[in-house]
């Protein structure tokens, strides 16, 4: 394979033009370079790197990986020839105004118009952002998040100390109603964390039915969209997610990653809150960032403190290039990756040598090897997850509990746990690319006669 280098050329150019703008000053001399040091380093980390997986080749179909769109890449590496700080607007006047503006049109792809939101370190924060104001508005209250939400939400709590329980799964890895409504009954819950597209299996939890109990038992809507939220957008989805996005508006806040189907580099993730009132939590009185003017500094209503300018230029010139529409080019990237999804998905199903669970809500698939017994299922998932490697064909191990599947596979629950195979078909070559991903997926059968 071959990279693509050709933008390289744009950013020079767009060096150029950005040096224009600050040519009235006096030169400081302060650039020089060791540039054979340089060269020699630079160099000697290229061949270190060959030790990662091709992540951006369509033959990764393993985790939840995504090479960032060449703007986002160009813009960022542009934005680090100044390296803004979006903390306050005097290090970040620019950067601080083109995230304003991302977040306000991330906000209103949920159908917000008003709104309290910014950029963050990834979805591990954002979330945390989001339980903490929760905690506050609901003091001594629990948090409940379904078995098959993110981990970080049950570690987030013990760093906020609030209480958490767990809710128990259907066979489709969505949070059980009646498994809430119990816990509902006897506890006193202050937030319900609805996972709108769990991380192992892309699920969408089912929002239309938790906000009917939310009318019942009264409790905040925290909508972890981190990996799944840009599907609010897709025109192909089954009619229990559409219904769900549909009604995304109604939770209390969001968490959306755009480090994850953005388009963007790893450091990019954005909460949401319907209320900005909720601004209030966040109040301080630094003595020394705050000189400028008036205006909002991102500081202010961010836990994070110094933050990369550089995030929220990438963001905002990607989303000039595929803006968030219903429709548009963004969306049809979210589109082919779920039919990806769906087609592999068909392919193993029709196919005798594999058991599967229930179609892919998003773009995630699992599967597994047949077999009588979890303990076996469970190492044949590993050896074709290995035996598939060799072939340069990467897919993802995930565990899941019996519990789950115990309900729709005839199998013998030997072990409490049985490891699938998983894939995210989230790549824009994943369409053109499933047959070969199914060719090798046979291939590597056969060899390894799983039958
Ligand atoms: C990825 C993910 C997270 C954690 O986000 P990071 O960006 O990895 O910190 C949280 N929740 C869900 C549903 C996720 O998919």
């Amino acid at each position: 394979m071959t990279f693509e280098k050709q933008s390289i050329n744009i950013l020079y150019e767009a060096l150029q033009r950005l040096e224009e703008g600050f040519k009235d000053l006096p030169d400081h001399g302060g650039d020089a370079l060791d540039t054979e040091g340089l060269r020699s380093v630079i160099l000697e980390v290229a061949e270190k790197m060959h030790e990662n997986y091709p992540y951006h080749h369509p033959l990764y179909a393993g985790q939840m990986l995504k090479p960032p769109h060449p703007v986002a890449r160009l813009a960022y590496m542009l934005a680090m020839w100044l390296n803004p700080n979006n903390h306050a607007l005097d290090g970040g006047r620019a950067s601080s105004a083109m995230e304003k503006e991302a977040v306000a049109e991330i906000a209103k792809m949920f159908g917000w118009e008003t709104h309290l939101g910014h950029l963050c370190g990834g979805g591990t924060i954002a979330n945390m952002e989001a339980l903490w104001v929760s905690g506050r508005l609901n003091q001594g209250k629990k948090i409940v998040a379904s078995e098959q939400a993110h981990y970080t939400h049950n570690r987030l709590s013990g760093v906020l100390q609030l209480p958490f329980q767990s809710i128990a799964c259907d066979s489709r890895a969505k949070m059980d109603l009646n498994a809430l409504e119990d816990v509902l009954k006897k506890e006193d819950v202050g937030t319900v964390v609805v996972t709108m597209g769990t991380t192992a299996t892309g699920s969408v939890d089912p929002l239309l039915q938790i906000l009917d109990l939310k009318d019942k038992y009264g409790f905040r809507i925290h909508a972890d969209a981190a990996y799944g939220g840009y599907f609010t957008l897709a025109g192909n989805l089954d009619t229990e997610a559409r219904n769900a996005f549909h009604r995304i508006d109604e939770v209390d806040s969001i968490v959306v990653d755009p480090h994850k189907h953005g388009l963007q580099p790893y450091g990019c993730g954005c909460v949401l809150f319907r209320d900005p009132s909720v601004g209030k939590f966040y109040k301080h009185d630094s003595p020394y960032t705050y000189f400028s003017s008036a205006e909002l500094h991102l500081g202010e209503i961010t836990l994070e403190c110094s933050r990369p300018g550089a995030s929220a230029v990438a963001l905002w010139a990607t989303m000039r290039m595929l803006p968030l529409e219903r429709g548009g080019e963004f969306a049809q990237g979210l589109e082919n990756a779920r039919k990806s999804a769906l087609r592999l998905f068909e392919k193993i199903r029709s196919d005798s040598r594999f058991l599967t669970a229930f179609p892919p809500e998003l773009d995630i698939i699992i599967w597994a090897p047949l077999g009588g017994k979890a303990s076996e299922i469970s190492s044949r998932s590993k050896e074709i997850f290995e035996a598939a490697a060799e072939h340069n064909l990467h897919l993802a191990v995930a565990n899941f509990p019996g519990k789950m599947l115990e309900q729709i596979w005839d199998i013998d629950w030997d072990e409490e746990q049985v490891s699938c195979l998983r894939s995210c078909m989230m790549k824009p070559g994943h369409l053109q690319w499933g047959e070969n991903i199914w060719q090798i997926l046979d291939c590597v059968m056969k060899d390894g006669s799983y039958s």
